[in-house]
């Protein structure tokens, strides 16, 4: 068996904004002004040095470094590139704050946009790019970084995006010329790219990582051949490192051979995403190659099956030059340390693994190639029962759920047809372009103190109650006042649409310091889903209820989707995703069936992240938006025709899921739409889409207010694309993170909008 010794136990990337999200802290003093430059930077690199520390304790053999960031590392990348839009470094500002301009704009000067980084939830910000673009290396970050490890006694291995990752994710600036593409800079960018990797030669760095994470997605023809030019082109330089290739999040596929046959010395896989297929196809191209065998996952949570894990490593040993083993992509998307987490019962926590855990599993793996699997044979027994345990507890399977979803088998439960439905809610009383928010309020300060001192019992549950109740009065009286037509009740008891729910859901736990980085300076906690989903008792019907209480218009209830609460969770891997959107759409399901008993005639399911969870290949997608249409319609099938039923979607691109909407066989859907100036329109029209919809005329991320003018022209449009007669009107998403004194006269000119369309129409 030949093991390597040159990259060993290592990991694709590590939580970078700190353990007790120091950086965070740090970054925010920075632009409120209480820190200065160098007090930043002191902090950010004893981060650093922290970073590196702790996975030197861990035992990994090699490290990666300069997988810092004071924001992103696809940031990172450009400014690394001189890829700096001139509306930024005309702004005259200091390095530093050119950089977080790009992150987060100024007054006038908007920021880069900001996307999803794949399927996952961490966001990145989009480089601008344009023929014009000309690239000057600056090597500031990866250098220094490099030396401040290297005074420490460690070397890494800078990681840094690749060429083709890093066009590719890229977008023509506005001024670029139609049709202009990214990938024809392909050759200016080798360009720096090979003074990139000299400089690091000359600095005596011995490997550098450039992540490629683009090439797990389908590629054109012309796009693999960019990748065959980069690397062929990158490979035969004089002075430079040795190149690993890092592909995660799928397999590469098609583009694997484009790797196989460059002169690069190691490619890194994910092997817990996809089995090593294609792998025999390119062996004799791997002979002289390390592969990293991304073995331990990356993105979830669940201790590993150590013995699966080296089974998955079988087959290569005899194709591969060498194996390493790794993570199965960067550990940027989990938490740091499993063991901080004291609140969690003990069973449940002694089956997870965060970053700090993997480092010790990925340790003992490669111990097992290089020393034979009896060395460690200790260590595989211990993981191989602790998953045993978690397979075979009591607390994963919930019988009562399982029979119910079997019975329900086969079965698609639907409603009556649309058209039917449609003439039962004409009870509803609604006017034509009738308006509607999507679900929360502003969030003041003082409501946020009171849900966390009730959380950790400094208030009692009545006092906590009646402050809430008062809360919705009050914005049931404030929507009454400004003419709204279906009202929400504000959702002020909400830290956040899915932990809200998991929290009163059985098969679910909460974490106290799991925070993973979702964008800059922002982290998310997601619960993390360990069994069998069900629903002690009603979750939203009592705030609901009164809020009904308190009006004659209808109230709508408000829920979170099956498909988004997976999608912001940590998951259970020991059944398919559908399954469990099954068990989370039935506790849905009773909901909805409790919310029309205590007098609910209009409930939206959100399903802001039905798109996010697309898979990333077209092979993929059908059987994905099968079962996800299926979990949501389960979800929401069980109520009678009268009840209106919406749904609520909030990220751009809905044209290639349109279809599926329209099987989600809801009444009402609101769409994100003012961004794109109701871009989401040309979807709809020309398609099959039958349903009434809302596309947003008000941007609720931004603290503008919209005129009435503004939101009538955005109207005119809409009607011309789906007519008045199944037209809603209203604001993009939630309102939480808004101020009353933008909100209210945005919603004031909103029902005036709506108020002169109407008008035009009669
Ligand atoms: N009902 C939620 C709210 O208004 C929807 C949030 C979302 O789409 N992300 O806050
Ligand atoms: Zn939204």
């Amino acid at each position: 068996m030949r093991t390597d010794t040159d990259i060993g136990a290592t990991v694709l990337g590590y939580p970078r904004f700190g353990p007790q999200r120091e950086l965070k802290w740090a970054v925010e003093s920075y632009w409120s002004g209480s820190i200065d430059q160098t007090e930043l930077e002191g902090r950010a690199a004893t981060l650093r040095a922290d970073t590196w520390r702790e996975m030197a304790d861990g035992r990994l053999d090699t490290i990666p470094g300069n997988t810092f960031s004071y924001y992103d590392h696809v940031l990172d990348t450009a400014w690394m590139l001189g890829a700096v839009p001139p509306r930024f470094s005309d702004l005259g500002l200091a390095p530093l704050d050119t950089y977080f301009a790009m992150a987060r704009g100024r007054a006038s000067v908007p920021a880069l946009e900001m996307t999803k980084w794949f399927d996952t939830n961490y966001h990145y910000l989009v480089p601008e790019l344009g023929p014009d673009t000309s690239f000057t290396l600056d090597v500031t970050k990866p250098v220094g970084e490099y030396r401040e490890a290297v005074a420490q006694g460690i070397a890494t291995r800078p990681v840094i995006l690749g060429p083709v990752s890093f066009l590719l994710l890229s977008k023509p600036h506005a001024g670029a010329p139609q049709g202009w593409d990214p990938l024809d800079l392909l050759e200016p960018l080798l360009d720096t790219y090979d003074h990139l990797l000299t400089e690091l030669a000359e600095e005596g760095v011995a490997w550098v990582q450039l992540d490629e994470p683009c090439l797990v997605e389908d590629r054109s023809p012309g796009e693999l051949e960019a990748v065959t030019a980069c690397y062929g082109r990158l490979g035969s330089l004089e002075k430079r490192p040795k190149i690993l290739v890092a592909t995660y999040f799928g397999t590469p596929g098609p583009a694997l051979p484009h790797l196989a046959t460059a002169p690069i010395e190691g490619i890194a896989l994910d092997l817990v995403t996809t089995e090593p297929t294609g792998v025999a196809l390119v062996a004799h191209d791997l002979a002289d190659k390390i592969v990293v065998a991304g073995v331990v996952d990356g993105r979830n949570v669940w201790r590993t099956d150590l013995d699966t894990a080296l089974k998955k490593v079988v087959p290569l040993l005899g194709l591969a030059g060498s194996v390493a083993l790794s993570s199965s992509c960067s550990l940027l998307h989990v938490p740091y340390d499993a063991d901080a987490e004291t609140d969690i019962d003990p069973e449940v926590r002694s089956w997870l693994a965060f970053a700090r855990q993997k480092l010790a599993e990925i340790v003992v793996l490669q111990k097992a190639l290089t020393d034979g699997p009896d060395s460690v044979a200790d260590e595989v027994g211990a993981a191989r029962s602790v998953v045993e345990r978690r397979l075979g507890s009591s607390r994963l399977r919930n019988a009562a759920v399982r029979e119910r979803l079997e019975g329900l088998a086969g079965s698609r439960p639907s409603r009556g047809a649309y058209r039917t439905r449609l003439s039962e809610q004409r009870s509803l009383g609604l006017p034509v372009l009738p308006t509607t928010t999507i679900g929360s309020y502003p969030q003041t300060r003082e409501i946020r103190r009171l849900r966390s001192d009730f959380a950790s019992r400094k208030v009692e549950r009545e006092e906590y109650e009646s402050v809430m109740r008062a809360e919705i009065e009050s914005v049931i009286r404030l929507q009454e006042e400004i003419g709204l037509d279906v009202l929400v009740h504000g959702e002020p008891e909400r830290n956040d649409m899915v932990q809200y729910f998991a929290e009163q859901l059985d098969g679910y736990v909460a974490t106290q310091h799991g925070w993973v980085q979702s964008y800059g300076s922002r982290g998310v906690r997601p619960p993390i889903l360990f069994g069998d989903v069900s629903r002690p008792s009603p979750m939203t019907v009592e705030w609901s209820q009164y809020a009904q209480s308190l009006t004659n218009r209808p109230v709508k209830g408000m829920l979170t989707g099956p498909v988004t609460m997976l999608a912001w969770s940590f998951v259970r891997d020991d059944q398919p995703l559908a399954e469990t959107a099954n068990q989370v759409a039935l506790a849905l399901r009773d909901e909805t069936v409790d919310l029309e008993e205590a007098g609910l005639r209009v409930i939206q399911v959100d399903e802001p992240a039905l798109r996010e969870l697309l898979p990333l290949r077209e092979v993929d997608r059908a059987s994905y938006l099968d079962w996800a249409v299926a979990s949501f319609r389960l979800a929401t099938s069980g109520v009678s025709d009268s009840v209106q039923i919406h749904t609520h979607m909030c990220y751009g691109e809905f044209s290639d899921i349109i279809a599926a909407i329209e099987k989600m066989d809801v009444d009402v859907i609101s769409l994100e739409a003012s961004r794109s100036q109701m871009g989401v329109l040309d979807d709809l029209d020309g398609s099959d889409f039958t349903r009434s919809v809302g596309p947003g005329v008000y941007d609720v991320h931004s603290p503008r207010v919209p005129t009435v003018e503004e939101m009538t022209n955005l109207l005119v449009k809409a009607v011309g694309a789906v007519g008045s007669e199944r037209l809603w009107v209203n604001p993009d998403c939630g309102l939480k993170t808004r101020h009353y004194d933008e909100v209210v006269p945005a919603l004031n000119n909103l029902v005036a909008a709506a108020a002169a369309i109407r008008g035009i129409q009669s």
